[in-house]
């Protein structure tokens, strides 16, 4: 009998807590990847780019997987049916794999934990995407935190490095990986898709870290490390990029670090917060949800030029800078008062490193409605914000060329005065 490795959002063999206890269990292991038809039946491009990074992610482990000897077994179905099969060509005696938190995820795992175990077949996971569980940073009371600062508090007070920042051996006990070469992994093309052209970020991060609290606010600087596709997908192990924040005493770094976990453990605690506001009052918001302006945002031709330059690097790079998503989204919601879940629907579409349980908070936190999100009277001006974050105009002619002067620019689709007192009116009128 054989031990199953799924391999989902965590495409790498080192470092990897479930393929680590896979093959700690002493039973050969077969490593599997399913290209699910749920999933990709919804693509609406063809060169997905996240499709794409995920390709070469899964390629480069099956390469890895054939130098020890094995090979990894790659399905394209939905993995209802890729587990019927699986089960007809296999002895199982168990299925390992790393949880998952998005609610996707966690419906399909039930159903698949329910096939298994009907067929006498064990499913378990193991923690590898978070540093803590969503249950393991509760407060005294055994609640969930809802505001980030105690939480972090308690985050660092239970941290241990040399216990959840310690890597996970998994080379040692290769020799356990199952003897076959002969699985191939499914190309693009056959499964109906092309190869995107993006190029992505490399894996670097460790130069970044020691100037990052100076730089990161600056789009116009490379100053944050680009590794969220890398996190996103488990190409980098969250251990190893907090164990360098760790080593590196970059508390500023870390501390983003510890957003992702807390976002993850919301999204675990508050599924539902993915369609409704954390706060409900905000669902009263009156949103007027224009189309013509929803596409300016989209296109970045909102006539503010700081607004534009984010859109148009989202839409060619698939990633935004933080400060900018926080802009952009801002303006989304309150200068246009267009619902912040269209603007999460559109993020979510063309992030490489797109992440339910961020995107729904940053979105949450830019409109107010979030758990501990901006006060919804704080209204980004985007001319205040470019004086400060993009002083010298390197950002905006970066991702408008046709920049020229604020005077040549295309007139504003709202005014900002007008629209910052018409968000206040709408938000005031909700929470009444
Ligand atoms: P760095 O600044 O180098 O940070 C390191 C890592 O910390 C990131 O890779 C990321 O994993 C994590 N991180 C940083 N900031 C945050 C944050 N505010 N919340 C949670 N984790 C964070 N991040 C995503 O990974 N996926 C998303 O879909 C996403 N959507 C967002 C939407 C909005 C409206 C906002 C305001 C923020 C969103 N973020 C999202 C958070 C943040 O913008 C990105 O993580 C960051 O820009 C990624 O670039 P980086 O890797 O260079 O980050």
């Amino acid at each position: 009998a054989v031990t199953i490795f799924w391999f989902r959002r965590d495409l790498r063999l080192d470092d990897n807590a479930g393929l680590y206890h896979a093959l700690k269990s002493g039973n050969p292991v077969q490593c599997l990847f399913i290209f699910d038809r749920n999933i990709l039946d919804k693509l609406e491009d063809q060169d997905d780019s996240r499709l794409t990074f995920i390709h070469l992610a899964v390629t480069e482990l099956d390469r890895e997987l054939k130098k020890h000897g094995s090979s990894l077994l790659v399905k394209y179905n939905t993995a209802e049916k890729a587990w019927e099969d699986i089960l007809g060509e296999f002895t199982i005696n168990k299925v390992i794999t790393n949880r998952d938190y998005e609610p996707y995820a966690r419906e399909r795992d039930n159903r698949i934990k329910a096939l298994l175990e009907n067929t006498g077949v064990e499913f378990i996971d193991f923690k590898d995407h978070v540093i803590f569980d969503h249950e393991e940073v509760f407060k005294d009371g055994g609640s969930p935190y809802t505001v980030f600062t105690p939480y972090k508090r308690r985050w660092i007070e239970k941290l241990k490095p040399q216990f959840h920042l310690k890597p996970y051996p998994t080379k040692k006990y290769f020799h356990f990986l199952s003897k076959n070469t002969k699985n191939i992994v499914p190309s693009l093309e056959s499964m109906g898709f092309t190869k995107s052209s993006l190029k992505f970020p490399d894996k670097k991060f460790e130069d970044i870290i020691d100037d990052y609290a100076k730089t990161r606010d600056y789009p116009g600087i490379d100053g944050t490390s680009r590794i969220s596709v890398h996190l996103r997908f488990g190409t980098i192990s969250i251990r190893d990029a907090a164990a360098k924040a760790y080593e590196a005493k970059e508390k500023t770094w870390l501390n983003e670090l510890i957003w992702r976990d807390f976002y993850s453990m919301i999204l675990w605690h508050f599924p539902e917060t993915v369609h409704k506001a954390f706060k409900p009052n905000y669902d009263r918001i009156q949103w007027r949800n224009n189309e013509k302006e929803f596409e300016a945002w989209c296109t970045g031709q909102t006539g503010y030029p700081i607004v534009d330059a984010g859109m148009r690097q989202l839409n060619t790079i698939g990633w935004m800078h933080n400060r900018i998503r926080m802009v952009t989204a801002s303006f989304l919601s309150k200068h246009l008062l267009i619902d912040w879940r269209l603007g999460e629907a559109y993020f979510a579409k063309k992030l490489i490193d797109y992440e339910q349980a961020s995107n729904v908070g940053g979105w949450q936190w830019a409109a107010s409605s979030g758990n501990d999100a901006v006060p919804y009277f704080r209204i980004f001006n985007p001319e205040i914000q470019t004086k400060k974050f993009d002083p010298d105009l390197k950002y905006i002619k970066e991702w408008v060329p046709e920049f020229q002067d604020f005077s040549k620019y295309p007139q504003p689709i709202v005014d900002h005065k007008a629209a910052r007192e018409r968000a206040l009116n709408a938000f005031k009128k909700a929470l009444k």
